[in-house]
């Protein structure tokens, strides 16, 4: 049976997976990112799950950013070994296969068009909340890279031009508002006090999982707990811990009616360990866009939670091989 190899890279975790044609998996494997030798962790991960059957038609990655598509090249901000490191070039000589390189969230977002809450959108903004804010477009299908694969970059969308300074160096972005560390932040800077909710333990693939395999920041985990422990908080009904999600569903709400104004988005799917909170977000976010949305074509768009999960990526890495596999046939 034919089949591509799909690849997701992040800072802590290394996935890949023998994917079909349907976009079943049929054999998958992670390990840790290590600090330095990436590509030969990730030579010994595709060995494993390649080794000892039919090679596959093409390879599909997904790599955290940032990335120059033109080049082939990425410089992950929590990978400080790779930098302008040419990882398609790497892959493509390692298994001698046609080889297509995209951003972690591009591929989130194609892999739920594929198989996922994007299923037949016309125009699907993906986006993944949790450590940081990233995102990816699929237009008529197509997933939309731009010239040096930057396009998606939605949490560096400024939602309020007098805001305060992003870490991107740009001012007001929706991230500085919306990303876990920044709704804890908020949080624990307006009297929160963590865990006063305690005993509702999250699930084991919540938070923490979805929000390293994106981000991988040494100070990842930390900020991820908070985010989760912030939410188990808003369930309870801690009401700072209920003025933040509003807060940052908020500028959430800004940025999605402002690029459905743009490009006449017809769906967003939202992933990312944020999105687990699930209620506590996605409520105040409805709200937020009945109140800021105007024109019909944009309170129209229809905001869901991923349906894949960190599987995502993987998936739309796969779906990415087999439009390459299609062009090389
Ligand atoms: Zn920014």
């Amino acid at each position: 049976m034919a089949r591509v190899l799909a690849i997701d890279i992040g800072g802590t975790k290394l996935a890949a997976a023998l994917v079909d044609e349907a976009g079943s998996m049929l054999r998958s494997a992670t390990r840790p990112t290590p600090r330095t030798d990436v590509m030969v962790a990730l030579a010994a991960l595709i060995e494993e799950v390649t080794g000892g059957g039919p090679a596959p038609e093409a390879v599909g990655i997904g790599c955290a950013g940032p990335l120059d598509l033109a080049a082939g090249t990425v410089s992950p901000v929590n990978m400080p070994s790779w930098r302008g490191f040419p990882l398609r070039d790497e892959v493509r000589a390692l298994t001698g296969l046609p080889t297509m390189l995209a951003g972690d969230a591009q591929c989130m977002a194609l892999g739920e068009h594929w198989l996922g809450a994007g299923r037949g959108s016309s125009a699907l903004l993906g986006i993944v909340v949790s450590t940081g804010i990233g995102g990816g477009l699929v237009i008529d299908g197509v997933p939309l890279l731009g010239p040096n694969g930057n396009a998606g970059h939605v949490g560096h969308m400024t939602i309020d031009p007098y805001g305060e300074r992003c870490e991107c160096g740009g001012r007001g972005c929706v991230e500085h508002y919306s990303s876990g560390p920044n709704l804890a932040r908020w949080a624990l800077a307006n009297g929160w006090t963590p865990g006063r909710t305690d005993g509702l333990d999250g699930p084991a693939n919540g938070l923490d999982g979805t929000a390293g395999s994106r981000n991988g920041a040494p100070d990842v985990r930390n900020g991820a707990a908070d985010a989760r422990a912030l939410a188990q908080d808003a369930a309870a009904g801690d009401p700072v811990a209920v003025a933040a999600f509003e807060r940052g569903a908020r500028a959430l709400a800004g940025m999605i009616a402002s690029t459905a104004a743009a490009i006449e988005l017809t769906k967003v799917v939202i992933g990312g360990g944020v999105s687990a909170a699930g209620p506590v977000l996605f409520d105040p976010l409805a709200r937020a866009l009945d109140d800021v949305a105007g024109l019909a074509f944009v309170r129209a768009v229809k905001v869901e939670p991923t349906t894949l999960g960190v599987r995502a990526g993987l998936a739309g890495a796969a779906k990415l091989a087999w439009s390459q596999s299609r062009t090389v046939a």
